[in-house]
């Protein structure tokens, strides 16, 4: 089900940066201006002279770190006016609460234990040499579980990511060895771009309206488009900061894009919009310096901030435990196997012998750092318990699969899979963490 991505002829840098992707050309239905203000979207009043009689497609939309409250400020009105019409709920993202981890849940159903993405960046006994980043593709690190445009795929629906974690990867392929190693086997969803921050919100929602556009033999079914500004803004100035909620502003703004877009093609959508975490304000402050706790000489201190995690040097193992395994002001420490069952975490070989979470609560978030900071500082993060209020995540859905003014209670992201499965008709998945249960009620049928 592969196609090529684009012909050479298309190729063009983005930005300064090498990247195989051009915005589209305008086709005659020609797309909107972004808007000069946050005005909600109008449908037109005639519709363009398309008027062939088109399936629901389904979009799954991740604005990365939107917080559900994010709707409260007044400046979202198509988020907030599609979330009136539709379903919406306070989602509560998987443990732990990191952007790679919750979007392969998010399109597995599964949660990270399982799915062997257990954070964004970890390492594998069976591959000692190397280290999984946001930048490895490599199918080892995904096969453990599939993501829902595999199964798409392979049920005969077509798929088009305009970016989500882990959707350039050739799921269940294998990488040859030697000098320039390449995947053999495995399947992408049948159009894909290599992330590139670069490209801007309204180029990858002309995108995804021009996938649109094509004639029904080769239109996709399942689209996938991903927004990074507003946790990138959360981490840099914090949850509470202007220039966050005006980040907000402008998700709001392509969101209204796509509707426009959508309503120029008589293209109706089931829209599924959510957030993989939502995002805790931090400060120089509020900090847990480890050299305090543990002499840097004992351990491998693998990743810091909201949780740290920790491999003990060679024959440091009780020292390690004896220094972490206390109680601590600010955080908590657990030998893998004896982290709370309700996180569900600790089983998967990826994951660090040692783990501390820092208190995200009334008072504020705590980070756990090498050292103490030495300059002031204020910003945001994600990664904490996920049954914390500052990580829950923005869910909303709208289409003509869903019931009109719906509110739903708090559900766990794994639910949003088998959910997705329902809307391309697929069977229910088979050793799925998640259900469709949350939206029985909230579906016509
Ligand atoms: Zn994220």
């Amino acid at each position: 089900m592969l196609r090529p991505l684009l012909p050479l002829a298309a190729l063009a840098a983005v930005g300064g940066c090498a990247y195989p992707y051009t915005p589209p050309a305008l086709s005659p239905v020609t797309q909107p201006a972004p808007p000069a203000t946050n005005a909600p979207y109008t449908v037109p009043a005639s519709a363009p002279a398309v008027q062939e009689a088109r399936a629901p497609v389904t979009i799954l939309v991740s604005i990365d770190g939107f917080r559900p409250d994010y709707l409260q400020r007044g400046v979202t009105p198509n988020l907030s006016r599609l979330a009136a019409d539709g379903v919406s709920a306070d989602m509560r993202p998987s443990f732990p609460s990191k952007t790679f981890p919750n979007h392969w849940t998010l399109v597995t159903g599964v949660r990270p234990d399982r799915h062997g993405i257990v954070a964004n960046s970890f390492i594998d006994p069976a591959r000692p040499d190397q280290t999984f980043t946001m930048d490895s593709d490599d199918p080892f690190w995904w096969n453990a579980a599939e993501p829902i445009w595999v199964t798409a795929e392979k049920a005969g629906i077509s798929t088009a990511t305009m970016f989500w974690p882990g959707a350039n990867v050739a799921w269940g392929g294998t990488l040859g060895s030697g000098a320039h190693p390449v995947v053999e086997g495995g399947t992408r969803p049948s159009d894909w771009q290599q992330f590139n921050q670069a490209v801007t919100g309204h180029q990858r929602v002309s995108a995804v309206i021009d996938w649109l556009r094509r004639p029904a033999a080769t239109r996709p079914q399942l689209v996938t488009l991903y927004f990074d500004t507003v946790d990138s803004a959360g981490h840099s100035y914090g949850p509470a900061d202007a220039r966050t909620t005006q980040a907000v502003a402008d998700v709001d703004a392509r969101i209204g894009e796509l509707v426009q877009g959508l309503a120029g093609l008589n293209q109706s959508a089931n829209l599924v919009i959510v957030a993989d975490h939502g995002m805790a304000g931090t400060s120089s402050t509020r900090v847990i310096a480890l050299d305090r706790i543990l002499p840097p000489a004992d351990a491998r201190v693998f990743e810091t901030g909201p949780y740290a995690s920790f491999y003990p040097a060679p024959g440091r193992d009780a020292a390690v435990r004896a220094a972490l395994l206390t109680r601590h002001a600010h955080m908590t420490c657990w030998a893998k196997a004896n982290i709370p069952a309700r996180f569900h975490y600790g089983a998967n070989v990826r994951i660090p012998p040692y783990l501390c979470l820092a208190n995200d609560g009334p008072g504020g978030a705590w980070a756990i750092e090498k050292t103490a900071p030495t300059k002031p500082r204020e910003g945001g993060n994600h990664g904490y318990d996920n049954e914390a209020a500052d990580m829950r995540a923005l869910f909303i859905a709208n289409g003509p699969a869903f019931q009109h003014g719906k509110r739903i209670g708090d559900f766990d992201n794994v639910d949003v899979a088998p959910l997705l499965r329902d809307l391309l008709r697929l069977p229910a998945g088979v050793g799925l963490d998640g259900d469709d249960r949350p939206f029985r009620g909230v579906l016509r049928r």
